[in-house]
């Protein structure tokens, strides 16, 4: 055999022969160290017999990744009570990190198990099977974020826009919460049960959607976008916002009756780009998403017209 085939050959070896082998066992350890008043915890462990692991190849560091995160420090045996002496001080300086932005796979996750971030213990037993949206939605209602620029991809993580952030601060409490969804999994549970009816289900339904609009309606603040440009639409004359495109940053007209969208580089006549007849063809027949088209904001846009007239 030359040196690979030799190694794989001792590893199978050993892994076939360590299962025959008795188990590993060890004491964990907690020790509890007094010092003026303030307690000290080390946690340890002392192996008894080795067990299977002594025929393993048995590196240290082989047994270290084994083991996976278990401590690695031994502690030595010692009496309840025992008196020690504090041989040396030392003071370590740390920060807490703010939690870990999520990925896509991270939200997911959330998403799937949405009820930890819901205190009742009943509501959040509702939700368990379903989470947010279904296994064959989730990813689509990631997607749709991004395209309608609530969030952002930088590299794996998912950041959310100025955008995205007034979206949250603007839309009511209940829309924020997944306690809504847990509320109605729950009562779909009891119709399904025979516990409830269907027709107080959808009539607390209208009632619910009416007084959110309502409470949009009449909110004061304003949504305010903050990727306006200096660049004034060649068509209309707005300015124009800057948005992510398919291919890098755009300029697009905020009016979506008119919908002139250029490149970020390119001047108000094209010129860098294409000729102004082929950016109307793109701008008619380019999604349009990416300018928001969210509940909250069609409604205050209707509201600004509304009492601009007045
Ligand atoms: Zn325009």
């Amino acid at each position: 055999m030359n040196e690979d085939e030799k190694r794989l050959y001792d590893l199978i070896a050993r892994r076939f022969i360590a299962v025959l082998y008795p188990p590993y066992k060890y004491d964990q350890t907690t020790i509890i160290t007094e010092v003026a008043g303030e307690k000290f915890i080390s946690r340890g462990k002392a192996i008894t017999d080795r067990g299977w692991r002594a025929v393993q190849a048995g590196s240290p560091e082989q047994e270290n990744r084994d083991s996976e995160a278990e401590p690695e420090q031994t502690l030595s045996q010692h009496a309840k009570h025992e008196q020690v002496n504090v041989k040396t001080v030392n003071i370590n300086k740390h920060k807490t990190k703010p939690p870990a932005r999520y990925t896509e796979a991270t939200l997911l996750t959330a998403m799937e198990h949405s009820g930890k971030f819901i205190e009742d213990e009943e509501l959040r037993e509702s939700i368990k099977g379903s989470g947010l949206g279904t296994p064959a939605t989730r990813a689509e209602i990631i997607e749709k974020l991004i395209r309608t620029s609530y969030i952002e991809r930088h590299g794996k993580e998912l950041i959310p826009t100025s955008k995205g952030i007034q979206l949250v601060d603007l839309v009511p409490t209940a829309l924020r919460s997944p306690e809504l969804t847990a509320q109605w999994e729950q009562r779909l549970t009891h119709i399904s049960r025979g516990k409830e009816k269907k027709n107080a289900f959808i009539a607390d339904i209208r009632k619910d959607t009416i007084e959110l609009v309502n409470v949009i309606k009449m909110d004061t603040t304003t949504y305010r976008a903050d990727n306006v440009s200096k660049t004034k639409c060649p068509a209309c004359g707005k300015n124009m916002l800057l948005v992510n495109g398919k291919r890098g940053k755009v300029l697009a007209c905020p009016d979506r009756n008119c919908g002139h969208r250029q490149a970020e580089n390119e001047d108000v006549f094209g010129r860098k780009g294409n000729s102004r007849a082929t950016q109307r063809l793109i701008a008619q027949y380019s999604d349009q998403e990416e300018l928001g088209t969210s509940l909250g904001e069609k409604l205050k846009a209707a509201m600004e017209k509304k009492n601009s007239k007045k």
